[in-house]
């Protein structure tokens, strides 16, 4: 059986009044320990979401509500992305590198180091249309065993990174103290990153698809760290934060919370018309449809 959650939309300012959905939200898996990492894949109707610290990957089956293990041991998986292809592109704490499942199943490593230096743990990652992979590389997963493999640091810091579509690496930022979730505005012309220590999020001026300017706080948090981000597709900028998701209009402002019983850190919308919202949150994650759609990209 489903347990079935009533939704409380947190209306803070009345451009959120018009968002809400389903009067209740699904808690379609309670088995983990700190799950992580939704990605919908329309093709097939599932989710593919982490559970770091027991370190498995799982998928949800839309047709049938059943969740079965997808890898098990899983390399301590973190944040993924579906790229344009189709494609899941994964951050992987345990061997500290960014990884594609292409279509056949065999694993691609995109990216393992920058100039001869092992990542620390890269954390969550998005896709840009030219084909680039930017991605944030915290070091929750080398901290300690518990979501990875404890280890020192091979890097200088917490930094964020783009793979080109060449597969060279390029250090896009190198001011963050945690750097987490990401995403791109619609026309690519922003990129947000959150930083989960400091507790806010930035917004970036993308040039070229390639290099990043600005960088000014755009939103600070007021319940405990932000995690994972995705955008819908009128601009606002949803937040796993600790009370729930956080949802933000395009000029900073807090419009209102979806409130969710655990500490959330990550989301993504899924179904056919992106208008299924799946949220990861600490041994759960739990489903509602809304009356606004995800954004085409970042998946
Ligand atoms: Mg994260």
């Amino acid at each position: 059986m489903v347990e079935k959650i009533r939704a409380r939309f947190e209306v803070l300012d009345e451009r959120f009044r018009p968002v809400s959905g389903d009067a209740w939200m699904e808690r379609i898996f309670d088995a983990g320990r700190w799950t992580e990492g939704p990605a919908y894949v329309p093709a097939g109707r599932y989710l593919v979401f982490s559970d770091i610290p027991n370190d498995r990957v799982l998928r949800w089956d839309e047709t049938t509500g059943a969740v079965g293990v997808l890898r098990e041991p899983a390399d301590y998986a973190n944040g993924r992305t579906l790229d344009r292809q189709g494609r899941l592109v994964s951050c992987e704490q345990g061997t500290r590198r960014v990884t594609r499942v292409e279509h056949d199943g065999s694993l691609t490593v995109l990216a393992d180091r920058y100039r001869g230096k092992r990542f620390n743990s890269p954390n969550d990652v998005v896709e840009h249309s030219d084909g680039g992979i930017w991605f944030t590389d915290p070091s929750y997963g080398i901290d300690s065993d518990y979501e990875g493999i404890r280890a020192t640091a091979e890097l200088d810091g917490c930094h964020v990174y783009r793979i080109d579509p060449r597969g060279a690496v390029h250090r896009v930022a190198d001011d963050f103290d945690r750097p987490n979730g990401l995403a791109f505005s619609a026309d690519e012309s922003t990129l947000y990153i959150g930083d989960s220590r400091r507790r806010h999020i930035r917004k970036f001026a993308v040039a070229d698809g390639a290099t990043l300017a600005g960088g000014e706080v755009f939103a600070a948090g007021d319940a405990g760290t932000f995690d994972g981000l995705r955008l819908d597709a009128e601009g606002r900028i949803w937040a796993a934060a600790h009370d729930g998701l956080h949802c933000f209009a395009p000029d900073g402002t807090l419009l209102g919370k979806l409130q969710v019983p655990e500490i959330t850190s990550n989301l993504v919308f899924g179904g056919a018309r992106r208008n299924h919202l799946f949220i990861t949150a600490t041994t759960s994650v739990y489903a509602i449809r809304l009356n606004v759609n995800g954004a085409a990209y970042p998946a």
